[in-house]
């Protein structure tokens, strides 16, 4: 047996740390320590009971899609070797496949068919040890350490920045100017990938002191604390990472001719938002939304961390817990807090 962080799923109140079995030899060849498990928005909203779904045949689900674990054995055909840094991907192909998952691109699946580890009918990583295939086993550089629990939000930030590229091809002239909506710790990665594309970065937040500034200002981008759209520039490119409803709009009206919004934040339940439509059309906008990342997208985001200064990744990390502590990382700080991370292993 070992300890897991588990819930059920559409319980609020039924999530703790348990005893369960070990990991499945089904769950893949290669068997991993963990070290930490980071904790979002997605894990908040399936703890309250509002999202994610329990393995088939099973009433419970192990939490955690954000991982960083060390590898204790796998096969010597796997290309991995005991004490790799490792991260799970979070998404499976549908069993299909269709179009999009044959080719690897399960991010973009067409049918909802996938599972996602520690969201949607499939265990997750945050137990003493998992089990996964190699191929959805990301190598890190041993030089990130700790910070590569990080790996699985930045992937989604590398997915969107390449969306954004791909959309941009549809025109001639090259953004340089971009608006990142939300300080966590997505928003503060997108201004990250931003500023290492010579983009000039716009940070906005609502809180006006704190780790967030200092963190958006330390990369060289430029922080906006008021909700009041007239104090925001006009933009090429706005990365929406809130889900707020309302910011979504502002964010159209503050991108330009041309504009590219991408929407990231994931918003909790039916949010619905009131578009003008003429500005959209007339000014040649688009807004789109990106969610999870395949293989591709792993790789960029490892590169990129690779490239960046270990320091400030590691400040983007603001609580360590030990796992019967997972409470605290859901207490709302923002001023203070930007990403918890479970500490399984120190
Ligand atoms: C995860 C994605 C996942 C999405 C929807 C996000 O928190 O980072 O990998 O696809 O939730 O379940």
């Amino acid at each position: 047996m070992m300890l897991a962080w588990t819930t059920q799923p559409g319980r609020p109140l039924s999530c703790d740390v348990r005893n369960v079995p070990e990991a499945d030899p089904a769950d893949g060849s290669v068997l991993v320590e963990t070290l930490s498990i980071g904790v979002c928005g997605t894990d908040r909203e399936i703890i309250t009971g509002k999202y994610g779904r329990a393995p088939e045949g099973c009433d419970y689900l192990i939490l955690g899609h954000e991982s960083l674990g060390r590898v204790l054995s796998a096969p010597s055909s796997s290309g991995l070797f005991p004490g790799d840094l490792v991260a799970g991907v979070v998404r499976r192909p549908d069993p299909l496949p269709c179009a999009n998952c044959a080719v690897g691109e399960w991010d973009m699946c067409l049918n909802g068919q996938y599972t996602e580890r520690g969201i949607y009918r499939r265990h997750g990583y945050a137990s003493e040890r998992f089990r996964i295939e190699p191929e959805f086993a990301v190598k890190l550089a041993p030089s990130l350490g700790r910070i590569g629990v990080l790996l699985e939000p930045a992937s989604i930030v590398a997915k969107a920045w390449e969306q954004i590229d791909r959309t941009g091809l549809r025109t001639h002239y090259i953004p340089r100017r971009v608006l990142v909506a939300g300080a966590g710790a997505i928003g503060l990665l997108a201004a990250l990938f931003g500023v290492q594309r010579g983009f000039e970065v716009h940070v906005l937040d609502r809180v006006a002191v704190g780790i967030k500034p200092q963190l958006a200002k330390k990369l060289g981008a430029i922080y906006h604390c008021s909700t009041s759209r007239k104090a925001w520039p006009e933009v090429d490119v706005v990365i929406e990472c809130t889900g707020a409803g309302q910011l979504v709009v502002d964010a159209l009206k503050t991108s330009g001719p041309c504009g590219i919004v991408c929407l990231t934040g994931i918003p909790s339940g039916k949010r619905e938002i009131c578009l003008r439509m003429g500005g959209l059309v007339l000014e040649n906008q688009v807004i789109f939304g990106s969610v999870n990342a395949n293989l591709r997208h792993y790789r960029l985001a490892a590169d990129t961390l690779a490239l960046s200064d270990t320091d400030w990744l590691e400040r983007l990390i603001t609580r360590r817990l030990p796992p019967d502590l997972w409470r605290d990382a859901f207490e709302r700080d923002p001023v203070r807090n930007i990403k918890s991370v479970i500490q399984f292993k120190p």
